[in-house]
């Protein structure tokens, strides 16, 4: 079913005239492409309890180390909690590197949105503990030497080993860290801020070697000493295999190539891409992959894009807005370009479906991993409605395709059109401006406090339906959702 809603009179918040454009099937849907994967919760309280177990067992080794007995003078005091810090620092530094490994037992349980919004607090809090493990150490060396604080410092970088490393990781990681700040970050290209980034692992890098080689906790048993051994050489390799090997061996298995470019818009395109084997990769509709198009100059660079259908056996579909040179680039794709893929990733799929009763909103191009949903969904007729915010017609993609597909299984297809309502953080159009978020809601999908949610568009337009439908009283838990940007 396809409904539009039309503009209203603004003085009377009387509910919002819906306007029936097609007649809604009531079959129920054919056999899933793919088997579908649910994703166990024990997942997310098994990787929670690492992280705190890691940072206990951390204290633990400070503290058998003699990390408290030392606390007794203001030279001992300082030196002993900058070992910590540092400790911490280190720990969490290494945890970074674990939540962007995209190992999978973490990227399921958690999803990309939540991981990259972990990061982010996670690297601010390993770095200001990484600042006050540089301030308290020198400090605390400073009260317990006679060569005073200037002294303290010429004598650390010149005498210490690997210090001069630790400096420049430091530098690098500072870097980072600046960069990331958001206001900075905005005015960086993406390329450019992904560059910068990925120094984050140099200064993780160069911080080891002080470690090793004057680092008291690190020294101060064999139990210490493995633990952080084990604990840098787990992260190297969950890179090495996760981010690089099975993304290798996965493409070169599958030998993916484009085998269909079309046109939905002037500016949006749907990429088919087919290989073998497909379906061992294990993709559900709604997850997304990282895409290079080896089709010349800008090949290096990956891409995210959801998977626009369900995947079947020997193919996979994206679609795509023209954004940047990357996205525009994929208009003019010849057919038989190799493909690259490091995937599937995401949460928002239906293997962490807890309801029957399901409401998809996408806004804009956001409505592709929608699409695929209400694809593979199992389903019965009217369990799923498909909510589809644009600003404009000429913004609708993929609006046949959800209406049949909608007729098909018996779901209803809501079309909001309509430009933002000006100054107020809105999922509504202009026309519903007299009401509340929760108000148009409950207009469209009355019964959206028994559904599970998933959502996707426009930072701005997520935010606002998130908290219309939080408000409209969906428990967090059944709300899912994926940022088209980092
Ligand atoms: C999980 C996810 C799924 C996505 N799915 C789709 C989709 O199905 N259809 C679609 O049209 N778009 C999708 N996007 C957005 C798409 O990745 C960007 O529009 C595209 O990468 C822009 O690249 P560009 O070179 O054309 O533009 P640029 O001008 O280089 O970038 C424009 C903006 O896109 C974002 N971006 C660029 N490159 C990346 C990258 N490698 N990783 C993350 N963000 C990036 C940045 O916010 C950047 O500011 C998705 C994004 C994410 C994170």
């Amino acid at each position: 079913m396809s409904i539009s809603l039309a503009p209203n009179p603004a003085t009377t918040p009387a509910p919002l005239p819906l306007e029936l454009s097609a007649a809604a099937g009531g079959h129920r849907q054919p056999a899933l492409p793919t088997p579908l994967r649910r994703v166990p919760r024990w997942w997310r309280d098994f990787s929670g309890a690492l992280l705190w177990g890691l940072l206990l067992f951390v204290t633990a080794l400070w503290v058998a180390g003699g990390g408290l007995a030392s606390v007794g003078s203001v030279g001992g005091f300082l030196t002993t909690f900058g070992r910590l810090t540092g400790l911490i620092s280190s720990a969490l530094l290494l945890v970074q590197v674990f939540l962007m490994a995209r190992i999978p037992l973490i990227e399921q349980a958690w999803g990309q949105d939540r991981l990259v919004r972990s990061h982010r607090l996670v690297g601010f809090t390993s770095f200001t503990l990484m600042l006050a493990h540089v301030v308290l150490i020198t400090l605390g060396y400073a009260a317990t030497t006679p060569l005073g604080l200037w002294g303290t410092i010429v004598d650390f970088t010149l005498n210490y080993p690997g210090m001069l490393l630790a400096i420049a990781g430091t530098l690098a990681l500072c870097m980072v860290v600046v960069t990331s700040i958001r206001r900075a970050r905005a005015r960086l290209r993406y390329e450019s801020w992904h560059l910068i980034h990925l120094y984050g692992y140099l200064g993780a890098g160069l911080a080891l070697p002080h470690q090793l080689w004057t680092g008291a906790d690190f020294l101060s048993s064999t139990v210490s000493t493995v633990f952080w051994w084990t604990l840098y050489g787990s992260a190297l390799s969950a890179v090495l295999v996760y981010r690089v090997a099975l993304p290798l061996l996965v493409s070169r298995h599958t030998r993916l190539r484009v085998v269909d470019v079309r046109a939905e818009a002037p500016d949006v395109t749907t990429v088919t891409v087919g290989g073998r084997g497909i379906n061992e990769l294990g993709a559900q509709a709604g997850q997304f992959f990282n895409w290079r198009f080896l089709d010349g100059p800008g090949w290096t660079r990956a891409n995210p894009y959801s998977l626009s259908a369900a995947p079947t056996d020997d193919t996979l579909r994206i679609t795509v807005k023209h954004l940047g040179d990357g996205s525009s680039r994929l208009a003019g794709l010849p057919v038989g370009t190799k493909v690259l893929v490091e995937g599937p990733y995401g949460r928002m799929h239906a293997g962490v479906r807890t309801r029957p009763k399901v409401l998809l909103m996408g806004a804009g191009i956001g409505i592709t991993p929608m699409r695929a949903l209400l694809e593979a969904m199992p389903q019965g007729s009217g369990d799923v409605t498909v909510l589809h915010r644009i600003s404009r017609r000429a913004d609708l993609v993929l609006a046949d395709e959800i209406d049949q597909l909608a007729a098909e299984r018996g779901a209803r297809y809501v079309i909001v059109d309509g430009h933002r309502v000006p100054g107020r953080a809105t999922w509504l159009p202009a026309q519903a401006a007299h009401l509340t978020d929760v108000e148009g809601l409950l207009q469209v999908v009355p019964d959206v406090v028994d559904r599970e949610v998933y959502i996707c568009g426009a930072a701005g337009w997520m935010a606002a339906a998130e908290a219309a439908v939080k408000g409209a009283g969906v428990p967090a838990a059944a709300i899912h959702i994926e940022h088209f940007a980092y």
